[in-house]
């Protein structure tokens, strides 16, 4: 099978494999896990940020980020596709208390032109802006890129009205190597970061959040409330260090694959392309007759996986587990699907 599904499909490697069988551990609650700790301390030091969590997933890094930051009865201002919206199955309500006060946007990419009328200061008649979310890259926008300068704007205006970010960096890398930039500088503004080891960077399990060492430590007794205590976790932050260390490597050649995908989804007559940036590609089937779901059907009978996420709209995501031949084959099938 051709797993064109998401990155999160990735496996662990024989690297990973042989780092997570010899990984020295310890009691991760007991903050006694040696690999964990390392993990925690590199993750801190490549975003630049004083501290980092090791957690088990993404949901729950960006329900531990939001949750740092803001109280019962607040907003968090996030664009009207964002995954903590869509994806999360409403844990920023459920255990943060908050209410979303989403913004739409052509490409799930925030400003602060498109969201200042919504930032609400304390007041009688409404409930206050909490935080800000943004999404870097962005998923269902197509893997969009923040630009750093939009970034900055929202969080120096966010900041000026007592209001802090989260970023939902599930795919930072991606958007550091689209950007040509360090990570540390996309998240310097930003009050709280999340980002996935499991996902593009290969690791089998596993999310950072980051942070001011004050919230991680608050930050470490939420991931406990809500099931993240891992004990010898160790086994997982040595895959992790790898991901972190190597993963990065490989995302300029997934975003060439993506670019090769869009470029024949483009000669296709009957489907239209999003325009890609890093490694997600979004197309429209709607001119071919059939619905997603069929196409989707047809082409894992023919060894080729593909989801829609609506009627309309299929998503691929090219990663380190399919190389170049395979995203060729794909779209020889697809054309094979769609005619
Ligand atoms: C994958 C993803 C997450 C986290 O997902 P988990 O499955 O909980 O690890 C968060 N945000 C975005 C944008 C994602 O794509």
């Amino acid at each position: 099978m051709i797993d064109l599904r998401s990155d999160t499909v990735t496996k662990p490697n024989e690297q990973m494999r042989r780092a997570m069988a010899e990984a020295e551990v310890g009691d991760d609650v007991y903050g006694e896990d040696p690999t964990v700790n390392r993990l925690e301390a590199r993750a801190a030091e490549i975003l630049g940020k004083e501290a980092a969590l090791f957690v088990p997933t993404g949901t729950m890094g960006n329900t531990i980020g939001i949750k740092l930051l803001t109280e019962h009865g607040q907003e968090v201002v996030c664009d009207s596709r964002a995954h903590i919206l869509d994806w999360e199955l409403s844990m920023l309500a459920w255990f943060s208390g908050c209410l979303i006060r989403s913004v739409p946007t052509d490409t799930g990419i925030l400003t602060w032109d498109a969201i200042k009328s919504v930032v609400k200061p304390v007041g009688p008649h409404w409930a206050p802006t909490g935080a800000i979310e943004i999404e870097n890259t962005h998923n269902m926008g197509g893997g969009r890129v923040y630009p750093q300068a939009v970034i900055d704007e929202i969080c120096d205006e966010a900041h000026a009205l007592g209001v802090p970010v989260h970023m939902d960096g599930a795919r930072l890398f991606n958007a550091a190597a689209a950007a040509g930039r360090p990570v540390s500088e996309l998240v310097a503004k930003v009050d709280t970061v999340t980002f996935c080891l499991s996902k593009a960077l290969g690791a089998p399990v596993g999310s950072m959040v980051a942070g001011p060492r004050a919230l991680m430590d608050k930050g470490r007794l939420l991931r406990k409330r809500l099931g993240g205590g891992m004990r010898q976790a160790g086994v997982l932050a040595a895959a992790g260090l790898i991901a972190l260390e190597e993963g990065p490597k490989g995302l300029p050649a997934d975003h060439a694959n993506a670019q090769y995908i869009a470029g024949r989804l483009g000669k296709m007559e009957q489907i239209s392309v999003f325009p890609v940036e890093t490694n997600i590609v979004i197309y429209d089937v709607s001119a071919t007759g059939k619905s997603s779901k069929e196409i989707s059907g047809a082409l894992k009978a023919r060894g080729v996986l593909m989801n829609g996420f609506t009627d309309k709209l299929m998503r691929a995501v090219t990663h380190r587990d399919v190389s170049r031949v395979e995203c060729e084959t794909a779209m020889d099938v697809l054309e094979e699907v769609v005619r």
